[in-house]
């Protein structure tokens, strides 16, 4: 286990020594057929047309090219062949379909225990990175049990449970401006978390519990200011949460893919899409060295109704037209790696990965 403590500051040559050194030693071994970790990766309104702008518009291969496994997965949701990040992150994770805008319940509105519930009370460590709010759709449905999405004040109560060791993203204002005047930082910190409000600062924690609450709501995005700190949140992530013996379950979002898509803006699509690429490629490194970690990579739904219609493979450009500024229904796809990976290949639908990864890492759910 002594990979576990890796660090990602460590300078490039270092890491290739060091990433041949730990393939050697894993050349010897079976490899394990069920991970300890899982990450995974949600690129909000992912779609086919947004990762193949991505691989053209990019002069070296993105890391999701290197996935040795791929798949498609159905979105649609219990109320709409169209889903929202609300009923398509409870599908994924809590494999229940439920009606758009709904977060952690089904249609019924009864609460669902999500992966995250059932990793925590069996002792593994968990946490979430967004570059949203992290009381926004995505995360929340991975936290937070509400019949409205929009109810961020509430959501952020939800991560008082403790269900989540690491949470980095945005929201400051949710936690601790809020409309009914609690600050929901000084519970956190009770509680043991080291709440920070900066990537230095976050970077430079040493604590088991960690809430890094980056910006007031959302996240800048990537071109205009919020530059390489999704790779650092995600490595930041996995250094802390890879403490635990038991293991751990991450979920990585892209947030803004979707908001370049439905801002049919390709530049804003683009530079997400690396961004998230990028995150995706520093989980790569992390569990070819690890050999105990599954990476799953796949979308909520897609969004704008991208199509390519022009581009130069080796000039690097694409054009493009939206055929739409809101989501729609067609699958999006899965790419998966390590322990695990093969299940993830074919056609599945969006309730597929939770059975899966309670199956994978040994979790009864009760
Ligand atoms: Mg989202
Ligand atoms: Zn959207």
């Amino acid at each position: 286990m002594r990979f576990r403590s890796f660090s990602f500051l460590i300078g490039l040559s270092f890491l290739v020594l060091t990433a041949c050194s730990f393939r050697n030693i894993h050349s010897t071994e079976a490899p394990g057929k069920e991970p300890t970790n899982i990450i995974l990766f949600i690129g909000d309104g992912m779609g086919i047309a947004h990762i193949n702008a991505a691989m053209t518009i990019s002069s070296t291969p993105l890391a999701l090219e290197k996935f040795p496994f791929s798949g498609f997965s159905k979105t649609f949701s219990y109320d709409n062949y169209v889903t929202d990040s609300g009923a398509g992150g409870t599908a994924i994770a809590s494999g229940v379909k439920t009606n758009n805008g709904m977060i952690g319940m089904g249609p019924d509105s009864v609460a669902v225990e999500s992966i995250m519930d059932l990793a925590h009370r069996k002792g593994l460590a968990t946490g979430l990175v967004s570059t949203s709010s992290l009381t926004h759709a995505t995360p929340a449905s991975f936290v937070a049990h509400n019949i409205d999405r929009s109810n961020y004040e509430e959501i952020a109560k939800d991560f008082l449970k403790g269900t989540i060791d690491v949470f980095i993203g945005g929201g400051e204002d949710q936690f601790r401006n809020r409309n009914d005047s609690v600050d929901l930082t000084v519970k956190l910190t009770k509680q043991g978390y080291d709440v920070v409000y900066t990537i230095d600062a976050l970077m430079k924690s040493t604590n088991n519990k960690l809430a890094g609450l980056l910006a007031k709501d959302h996240m800048e995005q990537e071109l205009t200011g919020r530059r390489g700190m999704l790779e650092l949140m995600t490595s930041k992530a996995i250094e802390t949460l890879s403490r635990n013996e038991k293991g751990f379950v991450l979920m990585v979002e892209g947030s803004q893919i979707d908001w370049g898509g439905h801002a049919s803006d390709i530049r804003y699509v683009a530079s997400e899409m690396l961004d998230f690429d990028r995150a995706v490629g520093v989980a790569k490194k992390f569990a070819e060295s690890n050999g105990e970690t599954l990476i799953v990579v796949t979308a909520d739904h897609e969004t704008g109704g991208l199509t390519l219609t022009e581009g130069s493979e080796e000039q690097h450009w694409v054009s493009v037209i939206f055929s739409t500024t809101d989501h729609t229904g067609v699958m999006v796809p899965v790419f998966s790696y390590g322990p695990g990976a093969e299940r993830f290949s074919g056609i599945h639908d969006n309730t597929f990965y939770f059975p899966e990864f309670l199956d994978l890492l040994g979790i009864r759910k009760k």
